[in-house]
């Protein structure tokens, strides 16, 4: 495992320098608790055997087991897993969960794999972990190109192997299976959740317009919420390029022509260079993968609020240039906890055998999520900082007092 701090680690410095917080406990978040490696060997549709390289790090369980996603990408590596688990770690310290966290991830295209080879593999990653996961040690959940079939394969696993229901386990599972009402909402509800609570913190306009970048699961359930509340939605865009209507467009009619053509193509007029930073909106919303804006770019972001839906959106150095500009930037650890907000329900839902009520999912979601962004806002305002300061100072305090009164003699190395 590296031992040298990640890039982020740039935001749990300031907050502890802010906090005044004690060498131990800065010492304990600056490295992940554990990480392993994996080779993950299928059986191929041609008979041939192929190796995948895996991870899954649990990056701190201060606060209780590990939760994180598990996420199929071409480009995973350790670094990125590592990234993202830190990520979390402040996440569900700040939504109040009693989670740690944790991250995984295949390097694996998955469009290059067949159904059966996607379920060996998968399968394969659960015989690989099966010591480490579990409902009190760490619960992995779907992220980019793992969907509910993939994790319900994984639980069925490990059961197989544990010889006993592993429901609690694994979350974002098919609703049939254990999994939750409104799963597949919450990030991009939540996200319109925090963003509505914000307004006048962001000095939103009642017609204020909104650009999605990473018009997918999140992005495009955000961009519904948001038209919902009367907002324009002029911009979008996916894989494919970027699309622009300066009235405003129906979501849903974006998200029907998608699921026809392929792709937001031809959808609206074409955005120059199709770079949805330069558009002249209020709001610009990055939903696909990291590391978009950047320092090279975050002069280019025309919007005075950028909301994070998707993890480490902005770079450090690309934020750190966004908030020297007066650009609000709303932290993925606020914007997109509403997912595991509603898998903290779902693992609550296994474990006591009841079911919830998708009017209960979200109104318990949205009532969630409306306190931690006004409590991130108050702090704010209180400690005259951005959003991500505060919201890490309130994460890092959380973790801290908890590490604390554990005392620095537990293991952290299982
Ligand atoms: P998704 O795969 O459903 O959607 C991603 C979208 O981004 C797709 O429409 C894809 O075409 C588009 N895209 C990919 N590359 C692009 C590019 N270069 N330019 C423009 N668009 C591009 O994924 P999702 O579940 O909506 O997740 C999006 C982001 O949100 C990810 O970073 C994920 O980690 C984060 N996130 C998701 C959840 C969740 O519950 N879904 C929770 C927390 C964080």
């Amino acid at each position: 495992m590296s031992s040298s701090p990640l890039d982020v680690c740039a935001f749990l410095e300031r907050a502890a320098e802010a906090l005044d917080l004690n060498t131990d406990v800065r010492e304990v978040l600056r490295h992940p608790t554990r990480s392993v490696a994996a080779s993950i060997t299928v059986r191929m549709g041609d008979g041939a055997l192929k190796t995948f390289p895996a991870w899954r790090t649990i990056y701190s369980n201060a606060l209780g087991p590990a939760k994180g996603g598990i996420r199929f990408h071409p480009s995973v590596d350790e670094h990125e897993v590592n990234t993202l688990a830190f990520l979390m770690t402040f996440k569900t310290a700040l939504a109040g969960l009693p989670f740690g966290a944790g991250k995984g991830g295949i390097a694996v295209d998955p469009s290059d794999l067949s159904r059966h080879e996607l379920e060996r593999l998968a399968r394969g990653y659960v015989r690989a972990l099966r010591h480490d996961l579990g409902a009190g040690r760490d619960i992995p959940a779907p992220d980019v190109n793992t969907n509910g079939t993939v994790l319900a394969w994984m639980a069925d696993e490990l059961a197989a192997l544990e010889g006993t229901a592993q429901t609690a386990a694994i979350t974002g599972k098919p609703i049939v299976l254990g999994g939750i009402e409104g799963r597949a909402e919450a990030t991009g509800r939540g996200a319109a959740q925090v963003v509505l609570a914000l307004k006048e913190f962001l000095d939103l306009p009642d017609n204020a317009s909104f650009a999605i970048q990473g018009f997918g699961n999140a992005g495009a359930q955000f961009a519904r919420d948001m038209h919902a509340a009367g907002y324009r939605i002029v911009a979008a865009s996916d894989s494919h390029g970027a699309v622009y209507n300066a009235d405003g467009f129906d979501p849903a009619e974006a998200e029907a022509y998608k699921a026809k053509n392929g792709s937001l193509k031809g959808f609206a007029e074409a955005v120059p260079d199709n770079d949805l930073r330069k558009v002249k909106v209020d709001v610009l919303v990055p939903a696909a993968l990291g590391g978009w804006i950047d320092e090279t770019n975050a002069d280019d972001v025309a919007a005075s609020t950028v909301v994070e839906v998707s993890n480490q959106a902005c770079t450090v150095e690309g934020a750190d240039r966004l908030v020297a500009r007066g650009v609000h930037v709303v932290p993925d650890i606020l914007a997109n906890a509403g997912g595991v907000s509603v898998s903290y329900l779902e693992w609550v839902q296994n474990r006591s055998g009841e079911r919830m009520s998708r009017q209960d999912v979200f109104r318990d979601l949205d009532s969630r999520m409306h306190a931690m962004a006004k409590q991130v806002a108050a702090r704010a305002q209180n400690d005259d900082t951005d959003l991500r300061s505060a919201a890490y100072r309130i994460a890092v305090s959380r973790i801290a007092e908890a590490i604390e009164s554990m005392g620095t003699q537990r293991l952290f190395n299982e």
